[in-house]
């Protein structure tokens, strides 16, 4: 096992993920953001998203310190089926909303093959949590969708059966496969787990795929997270994801690795010192739209905001065809045109920045009139 990288990829028992594939390395785009590049990549945010202001307080944290990713979990796998779930659909769409206003794409945790297609829908990198890193058929169900996957590897996987795991999204026919280390299960109880900086820099070897290190699950605790992503950096990691809170002592969930505010800057410091000695660079916060910047910045930018607005078109049409349905069965007329106007009204009184309110009445008129055909369509 560990001689893979000096066998043919022919001998592979995973051809597509060995280093033999692409011994130059894989870089994996997320939005504006490679992963596997020289950058060394900053993932941000909280364990949960717990609400709109504790959202918006971690993600002001992790953008000022330069993370680049903002990741929150809204479907979470605890232990105990009495402790906070996450708070679904609703916490995907506080998360995705926030990633767009900063700026910054996401990443959130996907349970099952059967939530998959809804989660799709708001994260930009997917992740599969240690728990189902075995779980087959949500492998396969990643293997065929259009965005990379964050695959965690296994609290008592081996570093083969992780890599075979990747091999089973790679298999049907996704490249973007992206590996994060975040502690084992050992005989040590004296914290959480045990990060496995042995299988960070052999899976390096051993892979193409980009590697990541999550020292706050890889500890436990807060005041671990530090050296130990020091160390990931030195190890040759291509990135780190660490979990935040601006209250840890109030967090629903891993308060006590959660960095606080001071001890994010800390952190950020203590990277951008080291990241030269080893090759690396730390990226820059993300593209403020008032400084002066390279033309491709602005186009990533506005392709990012523009698969937003159709994402956000796409959930307006299908709410507006639930809406029509009720009417439907209530016996009310699918046209309403007082409150088709009360919208337009509201929506001409909203601040559209370079957009005067007549562009704004125009485009959400021509909104309207598309999701009422769609609606007309979908009738019964
Ligand atoms: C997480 O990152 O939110 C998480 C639950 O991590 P893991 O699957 O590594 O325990
Ligand atoms: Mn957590």
């Amino acid at each position: 096992m560990a001689t893979e990288g000096s066998t043919s990829a022919t001998r592979s028992r995973y051809p597509l993920a060995a280093r033999s594939a692409k011994p130059d390395g894989s870089r994996i785009q997320v939005g504006a953001v490679t992963l596997g590049g020289p950058e060394f990549v900053l993932i941000a945010g909280p364990c949960a998203v717990e609400s709109e202001a504790q959202l918006a307080a971690a993600a002001r944290m992790a953008a000022q310190a330069g993370a680049r990713l903002l990741r929150g979990g809204a479907y979470k796998p605890r232990t105990s089926p009495y402790a906070f779930q996450g708070l679904g659909e609703p916490g995907l769409a506080l998360l995705a909303a926030q990633g767009q206003a900063l700026g910054m794409p996401v990443v959130t945790e996907v349970m099952s093959a059967e939530e998959l297609p809804l989660v799709v829908r708001y994260a930009d990198l997917l992740q599969v949590g240690a728990r189902n890193m075995q779980n087959y058929p949500l492998l396969r169900a990643l293997g065929k969708i259009g965005k990379p996957v964050l695959l965690k590897r296994g609290l008592s996987a081996t570093v083969e059966e992780w890599l075979l795991a990747a091999e089973y999204i790679l298999s049907e026919g996704n490249p973007d496969v992206v590996l994060c280390e975040r502690g084992i299960r050992t005989f040590e109880t004296a914290t959480r787990n045990t990060l496995d900086l042995n299988a960070l820099a052999l899976v390096k070897r051993l892979t193409h795929l980009p590697v990541l290190v999550d020292p706050s699950h890889g500890t436990g605790r807060r005041e671990l997270v530090v050296p130990l992503s020091a160390a990931a950096l030195a190890a040759g990691a291509d990135g780190i994801m660490v979990e935040v809170h601006p209250e840890p002592h109030k967090a629903l969930s891993d308060g006590e690795q959660s960095l606080d505010e001071p001890a994010l800057q800390g952190l950020t410091k203590t990277l951008a010192a080291l990241a030269p000695a080893v090759g690396r660079h730390l990226g820059d916060a993300p593209p403020r739209l008032d400084t002066r910047g390279h033309l491709s910045v602005y186009r990533q930018r506005i392709d990012h905001l523009d698969a937003g607005l159709v994402r956000l078109l796409a959930e307006r049409a299908r709410i507006g065809l639930l809406l029509g349905q009720r009417k439907a069965a209530a016996g009310l007329p699918l046209r309403d045109p007082q409150r088709e106007q009360e919208v337009l009204e509201r929506i001409g009184s909203h601040e559209g920045g370079a957009l005067d309110s007549g562009a704004l009445r125009r485009i959400f008129q021509q909104i309207m009139q598309e999701t009422l055909r769609a609606e007309e369509g979908g009738r019964p």
